[in-house]
C-alpha cells in the first residue's frame, strides 16, 4: 500500500518552554519544519506505510533540509517540484499553560501555493499520483491553491477514484486562508463529494458550518457518500460513522499535555497507517488516539524520531 500526502510543509518556530505569564513570545525558539498533512505523512512512514509527500519548495537552505527531513523519515520526494527564487513558508507557535496552541504565519508566498497549477508539472504529477492506492490532503491544502488547479485537482480525483484510488480528507479549516467562510463551504462540499474516508475535527466543522451539535455534522457529511466519516472532538470519544453502522471509540487520557499541535494530523495517520494495513475502522480509531497521545506529550507538531513507537499505549493519567 501507498500512499501520497499532498500540502505545504512550513519552518516551525516553537517555544522551548511555556512563556510565563505577560512574556508572551519571550521564550527560546526551537526550529523546525511541519505542516498539517507533512505531519501526517511523517507519522503514517513511522508506522511503516510507504509515503509520499507531495508539496513545492523554493532553491534556499530551508528546502534543501525539508528534502533531508523527508528522506531521513524514509519519504519518498520525487514528486517534489523546485521554484527558484522561493523559499518555504514560516508559522510560529504560542501555547498556554494547559498545552492548547495559537498559530502566527508568513506563509502569503510559499511555493506550495503553485500546487497542481502549472500544467507540465501537473501532468507528471498526475502520473505519480496514479501509482497511489490513496491520496491524502486537506482543506488547508485546498485553500493555498489557485482556483483553476483546484479545479484541475477536483477532476483528477474523480478520474482517481474511478480507477479505484481512495481519497482521504480532513477539512482543517483555517479562516484567515479562505476570502470568506461562503468560499470554503462551497470548496469544502466540492471535495467532500470525491473523498471517501474523511477525517474530521468537531471544532473545525463548528468553525466552518456553525454545528451547535454534533449530529449536524453526522447529518450533512452523510450525504457525501462517503465509505468513512470519523469526527475527532480532542479528549471526548471519536465518533464514527461507517457503511451505516456506528460506533463512539474513547480517547485514553494522556498524563500531560504539552502541546496539541499535530494532535489531529497524528491522529490521521495513525488512522490511516491502520486501515492501509487491513486493520478495520475501530481499530484504526485507537490507533489514532495512540499516536495523537504520543505527539501532544511533546512541543512542535513532529516529535524526535527516536522517541516515537508505533502503537505504543499511551501513559494514563
Ligand atoms: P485537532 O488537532 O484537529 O484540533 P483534536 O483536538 O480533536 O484535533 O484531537 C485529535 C486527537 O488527538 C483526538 O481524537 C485524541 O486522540 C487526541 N487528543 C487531543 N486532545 C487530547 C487530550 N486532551 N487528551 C487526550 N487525547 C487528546
Amino acid at each position: 500500500m501507498k500512499l501520497a500526502a499532498l500540502g505545504e510543509v512550513m519552518v516551525e518556530l516553537a517555544p522551548q518552554a511555556a512563556a510565563q505569564a505577560g512574556e508572551q513570545g519571550k521564550a527560546l525558539l526551537r526550529q523546525s519544519y511541519a505542516g498539517d498533512t507533512y505531519n501526517t505523512a511523517v507519522y503514517i512512514a513511522r508506522h511503516g506505510v510507504s509515503v509520499s509527500y507531495v508539496t513545492l519548495l523554493g532553491d534556499d537552505p530551508y528546502s534543501e533540509e525539508v528534502l533531508t527531513r523527508l528522506g531521513d523519515e524514509g519519504i519518498d520526494t520525487s514528486a517534489i517540484a523546485r521554484l527558484s527564487g522561493r523559499c518555504p513558508g514560516l508559522y510560529m507557535i504560542q501555547n498556554t499553560p494547559d498545552g492548547e496552541r495559537y498559530f502566527t504565519y508568513w506563509r502569503g508566498e510559499a511555493p506550495a501555493r503553485e500546487l497542481f497549477a502549472d500544467p507540465q508539472r501537473r501532468e507528471v504529477l498526475k502520473a505519480h499520483l496514479r501509482q497511489m492506492d490513496c491520496l491524502y490532503l486537506s482543506g488547508i491544502t485546498l485553500a493555498i491553491m489557485a482556483a483553476d488547479a483546484r479545479a484541475e485537482l477536483l477532476d483528477f480525483l474523480k478520474e482517481y477514484r474511478a480507477a479505484g484510488g481512495r481519497v482521504a480528507f480532513d477539512s482543517n479549516y483555517r479562516p484567515r486562508l479562505w476570502r470568506s467562510v461562503g468560499d470554503a463551504r462551497e470548496v469544502v462540499a466540492t471535495f467532500m463529494s470525491v473523498t471517501d474516508m474523511a477525517l474530521l475535527t468537531f471544532e473545525d466543522e463548528q468553525a466552518l458550518w456553525g454545528d451547535d451539535v454534533v449530529d449536524q455534522c453526522v447529518q450533512r457529511n452523510s450525504d457525501h457518500g462517503l465509505s468513512e466519516l470519523v469526527i475527532k472532538r480532542g479528549a471526548e470519544p471519536v465518533l464514527l460513522h461507517c457503511e451505516g453502522q456506528q460506533a463512539e471509540v474513547d480517547v485514553p487520557a494522556v498524563a500531560q499535555v504539552v502541546d496539541t499541535t499535530g494532535a489531529g494530523d497524528s491522529f490521521n495517520a495513525g488512522y490511516l497507517a491502520a486501515r492501509l494495513q487491513g486493520a478495520s475502522p475501530v481499530e484504526s480509531i485507537a490507533s489514532g488516539n495512540r499516536c495523537a497521545a504520543q505527539v501532544i506529550g511533546y512541543r512542535g507538531a513532529i516529535i524526535p524520531q527516536a522517541e516515537f513507537v508505533a502503537g505504543a499505549q499511551p501513559v494514563a493519567c
